[in-house]
């Protein structure tokens, strides 16, 4: 009885804020909003986390099935083919299977050391090529592998690491020594995100990238890396096969290093306190790393998928809600569970995109701006097809007002606060406060932005290419439990089910947090749809300046 009257609180309370926009009669937004429902997300979530849908990997039979059930519910809940006359996007893939014929091997020191593949050390190949060969390649300590002009910071200074092989620590300086004064303090910045390293590396001619794993930098144990880095890996097809990427692209375990270190008679804890310096200068190790690849090689063919609902008066301008509907597959090399069934992340964010097309169909009129739903693949695989969509846009991005994504709901219950990734960097938060305050919640920064979720999930391309975009879902205050409570269920999450094959859904579950941000998302997108307003990045934001010029010459 007590959650029927807060529900009911709660359609008065979003009644006001959506209607304080628009002119959109009251039970039309009331019936789309107890239009969402608890049931439905969970028998979605179901069915997508099935062992059927075998962990929704790209271009796999998990794959047919996750997408034809999308189209199929689009079409049910009355969306429109978002890409023409059809409901998909293709999404050209290469994906390679790097098979190490050699364990890594490290010559130059007090004695030769090798290294086994997974344990010790995963690597993966971008290139399109049958077999990539590190021989004798010389290792160079780069500390951070950063250069970042914004912080005068530059790690390769003075240093030519052409064809060597560079060592470097995982996130940021300012991450390390919580200085608030070094780069963003202890929010990663995207120089600390490993997609970055990797990128800066090639741009100095690297042969082989390694990042030394260390979980609490990482925000993740060796195990997600493990699983991450082996087996096929995909990227999206550029002209030039990914030969201006590293050959070798590698993470090692924290003991891997220091064994390193060790024989190359260099203390690795030292080394990692002048890294967080300014002024700090790569150290050559006096060692040679080796290792041989070979590759198997297969282009694929995954797909985004979307559904259109046309505005009434702006049509031809576009609120976009993304949620990733790929996982992991399965691997046929565990003991026991081999599927990755991806039911938090993001079987949950997938299901929600439905029942927001559904709500949206309740309303008695179309909003004035379109909608698209866009269901993305191969997230897990480094954002691609959300990356292929923003780079590939279908409908013009100076036309696209927001997006909004989703991805791992709240499947704890109901919390007071609303998390902002990457918190100030748009206007779109202010339409999150303004919400908040309406129904009463508060709005926080993400409490981990050291994890560099920001640069993590299906936002972040579109926020590269300029175009607005809100991460934002519920936080750890848990109405009943409280703060400890929430905290400890996140931390439990990422340690035993992340990325693994416990990811499953349960009925214990309890949604009713879930339906709280869905009643945010569809309330924001509904009142980005009835208004002309064009949000922006806020000022010092590193997006801001892409916008504004691409706005300019709109
Ligand atoms: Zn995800």
């Amino acid at each position: 009885m007590i959650k029927k009257i807060i529900f009911v609180f709660l359609i008065i309370t979003l009644t006001v804020f959506v209607l304080s926009s628009c002119g959109q009669k009251a039970h039309d937004i009331d019936a789309a909003i107890a239009s969402l429902s608890t049931d439905e997300l969970a028998h979605d979530v179901k069915i997508l986390s099935s062992d059927e849908y075998e962990g929704r990997f790209p271009a796999s039979p998990g794959e047919e099935k996750t997408i034809a059930f999308l189209k199929e519910e689009f079409e049910k809940v009355g969306l429109k083919p978002g890409n023409g006359d059809s409901y998909f996007q293709e999404v050209p893939l290469v994906e390679i299977t790097a098979e190490p014929q050699s364990n890594l091997v490290i010559t130059g020191g007090k004695k030769p050391l090798e290294f086994a593949y997974e344990d010790d050390f995963v690597g993966i190949t971008l290139r399109v090529q049958e077999k990539v060969t590190v021989t004798d390649s010389e290792m160079v300590f780069v500390g951070y592998g950063i250069i970042a002009p914004e912080y005068q910071w530059n790690d390769y200074e003075g240093i030519d690491v052409k064809g060597k092989t560079v060592v470097m620590l995982v996130n940021d300086p300012g991450f390390a020594t919580e200085d608030p004064e070094l780069f963003n303090g202890r929010a990663m910045t995207y120089y600390g995100r490993w997609t970055y390293k990797y990128e800066e590396a090639a741009r100095q001619g690297a042969a082989c990238a390694v990042i030394i794993h260390e979980t609490a930098p990482a925000a993740y144990g060796w195990g997600v890396v493990r699983n991450g880095w082996t087996g096929p890996n995909f990227s999206l097809v550029t002209e030039d096969g990914n030969a201006s990427r590293c050959a070798v692209e590698s993470w090692i375990t924290l003991e891997t290093t220091q064994a390193i270190f060790e024989t190359a008679g260099k203390n690795y804890d030292e080394l990692k306190k002048s890294a967080e310096k300014p002024g700090f200068k790569a150290v050559p190790l006096g060692l040679k790393a080796n290792l041989t690849m070979e590759n198997k090689i297969r282009n694929a063919l995954s797909k985004n998928v979307i559904g259109l609902l046309p505005g009434s008066t702006q049509a031809d301008e576009f609120i976009i809600y993304t949620a990733h509907w790929d996982h992991f597959g399965k691997n046929p090399n565990l003991e026991g569970d081999q599927i990755f069934n991806g039911a938090l992340d993001n079987a949950t964010g997938t299901a929600a995109l439905i029942e927001l097309a559904e709500a949206f169909q309740q309303l008695g009129s179309p909003p004035q701006r379109s909608i698209l739903f866009l269901a993305v693949t191969a997230e897990e695989q480094g954002l691609l097809g959300s990356d292929y969509y923003a780079t590939n846009p279908i409908y013009p991005l100076t036309k696209t007002v927001a997006v909004i994504n989703m991805d791992a709901l709240n499947i704890y219950g109901r919390m007071k606060d609303i998390r902002i990734v990457g918190y100030g960097q748009s206007e779109l938060d202010d339409y999150v406060k303004a919400y908040a305050e309406e129904v009463g919640r508060v709005v926080l920064p993400n409490p981990t932005p050291e994890r560099g979720s920001f640069f993590r999930s299906d936002h972040f391309p579109f926020a590269k290419q300029g175009v607005p975009a809100l991460s934002a879902g519920s936080g750890i205050q848990h109405l009943e439990k409280g703060e400890e409570w929430g905290l400890a269920q996140t931390e439990k999450y990422i340690r035993e089910k992340y990325h693994k094959p416990s990811d499953e859904y349960d009925p214990n579950w309890d949604l009713t947090g879930m339906l709280d941000d869905l009643n945010m998302y569809f309330s924001i997108g509904y009142r980005l749809s009835m208004e002309s307003t064009i949000p922006n990045w806020k000022e010092g934001s590193e997006f801001k300046l892409k916008r504004d010029a691409d706005m300019q010459n709109r």
